[in-house]
């Protein structure tokens, strides 16, 4: 094993668990410590502002200026106790992740003093030098000017020493410049197309809420090894690697207990999340050798997509400690299993109804039924700008390989529902309907009988599926920014909900009973959008063939996904809910598509120097060895039993040429290649450049390398082997 290898293992297996300080109170007394959630503004905000305060979080009305000023008084006071010295508007670039600015609350007067500062007006919008995040060209780089402004509806927390006040980062034209903008537009969209809808069966309806549960999956890596490994520090990959003779063939993990300092790192993540008031509950080892997940209770979507992005970041954080690096990429390892965040997404009234979940008697279910129905024909309607909200060069590698959804969005409904859809559509509005419950019942107009779910009817194939009181949207990769699919997915259902109430209306003007006119209508749509409903293998090829029949959205190159942003029926979407103009989508794809080109481009830099550094010369040394070992070979038996005696050795050395050769010529051509595409005109160009001629080039380069890592001897191999990154805990 070379030197540095045996240093990084020897390193790693030296990394025994990490204690955990764990509190002495209860999680209930230290749940939300360090967020300044209701109860804290009531104990620091004077009593005769509390009321607007909670009206600007609740409903979104602007704040004064005075009550800012108090709000920020308040806010400063109860972080300095907790020993906060600065803050920072938190927010959420286009590029991913989140963003930060750090000020001291600190401030020098016109005479020179220095003063404890932070006002409404700085609590409400700051200004980060912003000319460097991306803005796919609405904002003119010498203007620069994009500013940061307080979201109330996401409540400020402290990290270290550092006040963090979630915001919303737009330019100053008005155009969103993050994720958090159009998601809370989405929301409020949602809102009215559903409580429109809601109000058909119940008047008391007067506010509809989103919700997501999100399941985040990550793998860990021992620091020592992840440093010895370029690929993995640089781009988050393993750009090469041969598989592990054993890696998940036997789930062995997936049932195995969690390991020790794993577990530990997993309690201190527990801690710090559930302080920053994170209800995280659910862990567990996933499927792949070392990977894991972590999940929260669901909460509303903006805030559970906060905590969605905290925690990202909280990982990172607390896995330093424990000596470990969190691998949040989708597709860390060929080979085995990525890493998905399936979004678990319901929406529910004010009056406490989930309306994704059957209810107990007919006039609750025909409401479930519409609510499902709808869902269905927006992502029906929208399953490929679905598609291209979950899309990024990182979830390539995971989306349409073998063990995640293919690159098709689908529906899966599950046998009880399907029924009742089969037979709801088969059925005659004068007549009536009769469906299968648990006993055959007949019944009126619409109405439908007590659905009884069985909820181990699950299909893991599926990019969308129905899960018994909600919809799981497991596309979504893992490290994503969840607010991207989750503002495509309500304000695609806002506008459908929006157009089905028009329907409804329209019949019911016409003089249509409401009842009829709604079973009209839900029948319509079940044979309209009968399409997207696949309850089979989502991984088989039949499957991609039979999709693409049905007119499902069938394309696989990630920057020509990203043009149905820009298709005339989701520009009308995004411009009618409200959500998105037509200038701010064409500037996401912008941004999106130089981001696409960015990262393959860092990956091939970093494919070309290892290749070139670590690769080719241990593969050189080691043909000298043998070359050596066959020239001692004939000196010692003479020519004629040369041959026979060198054999294996012959061929060896003609297999390292052959590989070395051809990856030699492949660097050459992917350096040409990407010299080419850098020189296109405009950034959907380069990126179609980067899909067609960069990728194929590197994975062909990897496949001779992974031949060479089995055929050259393993005490010369520089970097640590998949066997070795993955087994390590
Ligand atoms: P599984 O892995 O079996 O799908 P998990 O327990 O890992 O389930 O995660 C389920 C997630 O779904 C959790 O975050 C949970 O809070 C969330 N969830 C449960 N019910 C709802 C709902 N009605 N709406 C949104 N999310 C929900
Ligand atoms: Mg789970």
């Amino acid at each position: 094993m070379s030197k540095l290898r045996f240093q990084a293992l020897d390193n790693a297996l030296t990394h025994y668990p990490e204690a955990v300080a764990i509190p002495t109170e209860s999680p209930a007394d230290f749940f939300g410590k360090l967020v300044f959630t209701r109860e804290k503004m009531q104990e620091y905000i004077a009593d005769t502002i509390l009321n607007q305060l909670f009206d600007a979080i609740d409903n979104g009305k602007p704040l004064s200026r005075d009550i800012a000023n108090s709000v920020a008084m308040g806010m400063k006071k109860w972080a300095t106790e907790l020993g906060a010295t600065h803050y920072t508007h938190w927010f959420q670039p286009l590029t991913g992740g989140t963003a930060e600015k750090h000020d001291a609350f600190i401030d020098k007067t016109p005479d020179g003093h220095v003063l404890e500062e932070f006002s409404g007006k700085v609590l409400y919008q700051q200004e980060p030098d912003a000319s460097s995040f991306p803005n796919g060209g609405i904002r003119n780089t010498f203007e620069a000017r994009g500013y940061s402004a307080w979201d109330p509806s996401s409540p400020a927390f402290i990290v270290g020493d550092t006040l963090c006040i979630p915001t919303i980062f737009v330019a100053y034209t008005g155009e969103a410049l993050d994720y958090k903008t159009p998601l809370i537009k989405s929301v409020s969209a949602l809102n009215q197309a559903a409580v429109d809808v809601c109000r058909l069966f119940d008047r008391n309806v007067s506010k509809v809420h989103a919700y997501l549960g999100w399941e985040q999956e990550y793998f860990l890596v021992d620091e020592a090894l992840w440093a010895a490994r370029p690929d993995l520090m640089l781009t988050g990959r393993t750009l090469m690697g041969h598989d592990s003779a054993k890696n998940q063939q036997l789930e062995d993990h997936y049932f195995g207990a969690i390991p020790e300092r794993v577990l530990k790192f997993m309690t201190d993540l527990e801690i710090e999340s559930l302080k920053l008031g994170i209800p995280v509950k659910t862990r567990h080892n996933e499927v792949a050798p070392n990977q894991f997940e972590l999940a929260p209770v669901y909460e509303e979507v903006n805030l559970s997509n906060d905590h969605n992005l905290l925690v990202m970041s909280v990982m990172e954080r607390v896995a330093r400690r424990h000596h470990f690096r969190v691998l949040l990429h989708e597709k860390p390892f060929a080979g085995v299993n990525g890493s998905g965040k399936h979004c678990n997404w319901s929406i529910g009234t004010n009056t406490g109804v989930n309306l994704l979940a059957p209810g107990k008697n007919a006039a609750t279910n025909l409401q479930f039924i519409t609510f499902l129905v709808n869902v269905l024909m927006a992502v029906y309607k929208h399953n490929g700008l679905l598609k291209a909200s979950i899309s990024s060069a990182t979830n390539a590698h995971r989306l349409g390989a073998n063990e995640a959804p293919p690159a098709i969005i689908s529906v899966f409904l599950g046998k009880q529902i399907t029924d009742v859809l089969d037979k709801l559509e088969k059925a005659s509005v004068d007549k009536g309907i009769v469906i299968n419950a648990k006993k055959e019942m007949k019944l009126g107009v619409a109405t439908i009988p007590e659905i009884l779910l069985d909820n181990t009817d699950r299909n893991r194939t599926s990019p969308f599926a129905f899960t018994g009181n909600r919809f799981e949207f497991r596309a979504v990769g893992s490290s994503a920014n969840c607010g991207g699919a989750m503002l495509a997915l309500n304000a695609a259902v806002a506008d459908q909900l929006s157009r089905f109430k028009k329907e409804i209306d329209k019949l019911m003007a016409k003089g249509e009973p409401k009842e009829r006119a709604l079973f009209t209508i839900i029948k319509k749509y079940i044979s309209e959008c009968k399409a997207v409903r696949f309850d089979g293998n989502g991984y088989s090829d039949a499957w991609k063939e039979e999709a693409a029949k049905r007119g499902l959205d069938c394309e696989t190159s990630v920057p020509l996904i990203f043009d149905r942003y820009l298709s005339p029926e989701n520009i009308d979407m995004f411009k009618t809910t409200g959500v998105l103009s037509e200038a701010e989508l064409q500037s996401r794809c912008e941004v999106k598509w130089e981001t696409y080109s960015k990262k393959i481009q860092i990956e091939s830099r970093v494919l070309g120097d290892l290749v070139m550094n670590h690769i080719v010369p241990v593969a050189n040394r080691y043909q000298s060895v043998l070359l050596d070992n066959m020239i001692k070979v004939k000196a010692t038996f003479g020519e004629d039993k040369y041959e026979r005696l060198a054999a294996h050795e012959i061929l060896i050395v003609q297999r390292i040429i052959k590989h070395v050769d051809e990856i030699v010529a492949k660097v050459d051509n992917m350096i040409d290649a990407r010299r080419k595409a850098n020189h296109l005109d405009g950034e959907r160009a380069k990126a179609i450049a980067y899909h067609d001629s960069i990728v194929p080039l590197m994975s062909e380069i990897r496949k001779h390398v992974d031949k060479l890592e089995m055929i050259v001897d393993d005490e010369m191999w520089t970097l640590p082997k998949y066997r070795e990154l993955m087994f390590t805990k």
